[in-house]
């Protein structure tokens, strides 16, 4: 692919475009993740097309650059704004935010509102729509980060349905290159993206901020084809996959002594749940999961799986299927059963 030298930005902007047509946003921009789309996002809403004020990025002492955050939303990818130069102002209590403590919060000083949707409505938070409605009074962009909220696919465009300015997705949620994401927005912060991402660092007339955020045609053509394929597979089909696969494992488990095994959902927060089935859950007398985890990491081929309390979960989405039957193997020698 990279082979084929079409010209960057073009390539960009066409796959934006393809991008907001499917997502029913008004623009779209791939960026390396969502860890950049949060960087990148935060730096157009300071600097907006102002390309002086992007080459000063992150040193942007007195311009607008407060990043206004629930406390109930402290989470570690806010870090990835401050990059940017922003200044973090956490606004509201512990267990609580009224619509007025924002807006009291929202003076000359701001320059984004930072919500990460997947913590939406927490903690007596207040959920996207109310913090857009007291934003879209004074102008205030909001930044929403749902980097794994692309499933089920009606969600990718509630979040601007729902008020937000820009949003930010990684593709590493929808089997895309672990380096891919993009963000969905209005017009004008998009372009705001475009003018201080790394396209123009060589070309353009600023040195601008995102040029370490770079990508290569790999990664933004598999970055667009991954979401295609997302938003037109059979996901029933999917999950039917994972439940059979998890079934057939735990019926090559059945008779192995010291060892019981589950069909549970390993949520994208990391949670193990009753649900549509996507991991076996597995317990061995002979060993906690923690020295059962490592005893596996540390065989050939290497087994990586996750202790979650008095289980070791394996989540067959990564797995490739014809490796179910190494797990099971093992799986069998470790637990004293096998020979
Ligand atoms: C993984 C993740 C990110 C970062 O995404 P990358 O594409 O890896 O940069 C940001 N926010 C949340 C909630 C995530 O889970």
């Amino acid at each position: 692919m990279n082979a084929s030298w079409v010209r960057i930005p073009e390539l960009l902007d066409a796959s934006g475009s393809r991008i907001a047509e499917l997502c029913e946003a008004p623009a779209a921009r791939i960026v390396p993740g969502a860890s950049a789309a949060i960087a990148l996002g935060v730096a157009a809403c300071i600097a907006g097309r102002n390309g002086d004020l992007g080459e000063r990025l992150p040193e942007v002492s007195g311009a607008a650059r407060g990043l206004v955050m629930q406390r109930g939303h402290r989470y570690k990818y806010a870090r990835c704004a401050l990059l940017a130069g922003a200044k973090l102002i956490e606004v509201g209590s512990e267990g609580h935010t009224s619509a007025k403590e924002l807006a009291d919060a929202l003076d000359g000083s701001v320059a984004a509102i930072l919500h990460p949707a997947h913590l939406d409505g927490v903690d007596g938070s207040l959920p996207l729509a109310d913090v857009a409605e007291v934003a879209g009074k004074v102008g205030i962009p909001v930044v929403v980060d749902a980097a794994y909220l692309s499933y089920p696919t009606e969600l990718i465009s509630s979040f601007m349905t729902a008020g937000a300015d820009l949003v930010c997705f990684s593709a590493k949620y929808f089997h895309g290159p672990n380096a891919g994401g993009f963000l969905l927005g209005r017009e004008d912060l998009v372009e705001a993206v475009r003018d201080n991402d790394f396209t123009g660092y060589e070309s353009g007339e600023h040195l601008t901020f995102g040029r370490p955020f770079k990508l290569d045609r790999i990664t933004i053509v598999a970055t667009q084809l991954a979401l295609e394929n997302w938003l037109t597979m059979d996901h029933e089909a999917r999950w039917e996959a994972y439940a059979a696969r998890v079934e057939e494992m735990q019926n090559q488990l059945a008779d192995v002594p010291g060892l019981t095994s589950a069909a549970r959902q390993f949520t994208l927060d990391e949670r193990v749940i009753e649900g549509d089935v996507n991991a076996l859950a597995v317990s061995l007398e002979r060993l906690d999961p923690d020295s059962a985890a490592a005893e596996l990491a540390a065989g050939e081929p290497p087994i990586i799986c996750v202790p979650v309390a008095d289980q070791l979960i394996f989540a067959v989405e990564t797995i490739d299927p014809s490796e179910d039957h190494l797990i099971v193997e093992r799986l069998k020698s470790v637990s004293g059963g096998g020979r």
